[in-house]
């Protein structure tokens, strides 16, 4: 059995269960990600874009003032702290928002900005006059649809008659209620309930019609299914927009499936790299060992920030626990714990009341590790077998060449985990030092 993980770069790993404790699943690292998010992700690639009609001439903006927007929904966008389009923005935007309207399948890691740009594109062909459903946002969880309809709030503050409502398990509204609220957004089946059974929405009237989070959602049973039913019900001239973190295959052959005709636009996401950071390895002999190891370099990453991880949960909580009566100030973040705990831990982190988190790689990997100059694995990241695991350790340590800090690695390697580590090496193509874990002024 595996289960599906989005690193923190949008990408989806699959991890098996037994190889790792802490399982988290696409939709509560795509809330945790939207839960810490401060700012945009920037990208140094090119946005890259497929029209439907390649003829036609295809427009950027660098202002929202291009967009000829309504006046108040222009200072919603202000009031958001937005000055200008991000980069898939200036593409996405004019496209979003061109008459006769176009359908769109985007697809950039999380963080780039598609929220918002939908938000706008929904808030600004509504019309505040008319009391009925005309935009329809499919979101693959409760809480990823309130984080969505918080952002319709926020920019459309100023749009006083548009209002939200939530097609959600747990809102019970009694068949054929006049809905007045312009824009809906909730989840494949309580949606379709509300269009077919309760008969609350008619799907004739949608004017833009939203796909939020593809990937997450046709990881979940029956959403694809739902989401087409309620696809099809839909007026021809009715805009379709899909948006994914991701694009394998299976996206893909979903988003051709429910958006006629698309323009397409992708933001690669920036690679990894081990360039600026500085590698070493202490050889130990056994737990007791590593944890010794690491309280002698203790007073060395804790001029910066520091993340510790361990391979499985109990070794975190273990490790956490010595530390603490050994009088070190650390936090645990640990997958017993709800995204909103984990968030709010990671908050603190970020915030710097916490300096040093101890945690697995699967928590972790909804952590944007940006400020963090310090990574100690306290267990080498391997698969079944002993066989290294190359991808997670990159995730670990590696940090975007044009954005990333200089940092510093630690490695705390018993014996018999040699031979891993000088293949992690040779792997990389990189050094990793041997330090001695009682001189420490052998870090350079
Ligand atoms: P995504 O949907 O791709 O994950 P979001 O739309 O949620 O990205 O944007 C990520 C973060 O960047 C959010 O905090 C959002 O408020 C902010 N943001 C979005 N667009 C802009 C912009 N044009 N200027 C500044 N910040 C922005």
């Amino acid at each position: 059995k595996s289960t599906a993980v989005r690193n923190i770069d949008g990408s989806i790993n699959n991890i098996k269960e037994d190889d790792e404790e802490d399982v988290v699943d696409l939709a509560a690292n795509s809330l945790l990600n939207k839960l810490i998010r401060q700012s945009l992700v920037e990208s140094s690639h090119r946005v890259e874009v497929l029209q439907k009609d390649p003829s036609s001439p295809l427009y950027s903006v660098k202002t929202f003032e291009e967009l000829r927007l309504k006046e108040e929904l222009l200072k919603g966008i202000y009031a958001m702290g937005f000055n200008r389009p991000s980069k898939i923005q200036e593409m996405a935007l004019p496209m979003m928002l061109a008459h006769p309207p176009q359908n769109l399948i985007a697809q950039s890691q999380s963080g780039t900005g598609k929220t918002a740009a939908f938000v706008l594109a929904m808030l600004s062909r509504v019309n505040a006059l008319e009391l009925f459903p005309q935009c329809l946002c499919l979101a693959p969880t409760y809480e990823l649809a309130l984080q969505t309809g918080r952002v319709v709030e926020q920019m459309g503050k100023f749009c006083v008659d548009v209002q939200v409502m939530y097609a959600i398990r747990g809102n019970r509204i009694p068949r054929g209620t006049d809905i007045t609220k312009q824009i809906i957004i909730g989840t494949p089946g309580t949606v379709l309930d509300w269009c077919f059974k309760l008969k609350l929405i008619d799907l004739t009237k949608i004017r833009v019609f939203v796909l939020d989070e593809a990937d997450v959602m046709i990881d979940t049973q029956g959403f694809s299914d739902h989401s087409v039913r309620i696809q099809r019900a839909l007026p021809s001239e009715c805009q379709m927009l899909l948006f994914s973190a991701t694009f394998e295959d299976s996206v893909w052959h979903f988003a051709e499936r429910i958006i006629p005709d698309p323009n397409v636009i992708k933001l690669r996401k920036e690679e990894l790299t081990l360039n600026n950071i500085r590698q070493y390895y202490v050889l130990c002999e056994h737990r007791k060992d590593k944890y010794q190891a690491l309280c002698n370099i203790y007073g060395s990453i804790t001029i910066g920030q520091a993340i510790i991880f361990c391979q499985t949960r109990q070794n975190a909580k273990w490790l956490t626990v010595e530390m603490i009566q050994d009088g070190h100030q650390v936090s645990l973040l640990s997958g017993e714990l709800t995204v909103e705990q984990r968030a709010s831990i990671i908050q603190r982190f970020r915030d710097g009341k916490e300096k040093v988190l101890i945690t697995t790689n699967v928590c972790a990997r909804g952590i944007d590790v940006k400020q963090v100059t310090i990574v100690v694995n306290f267990d080498l990241p391997v698969k079944q077998g002993e066989e290294p695991d190359y991808e997670t350790y990159l995730h670990r340590i590696g940090r975007t060449g044009r954005f990333g800090k200089k940092g510093l690695a630690f490695n705390m390697i018993e014996v018999d985990k040699l031979p891993s580590l000088m293949k992690i090496q040779d792997h990389f193509n990189s050094s990793i030092k041997q330090l001695n874990a009682e001189d420490m002024d052998e870090i350079e």
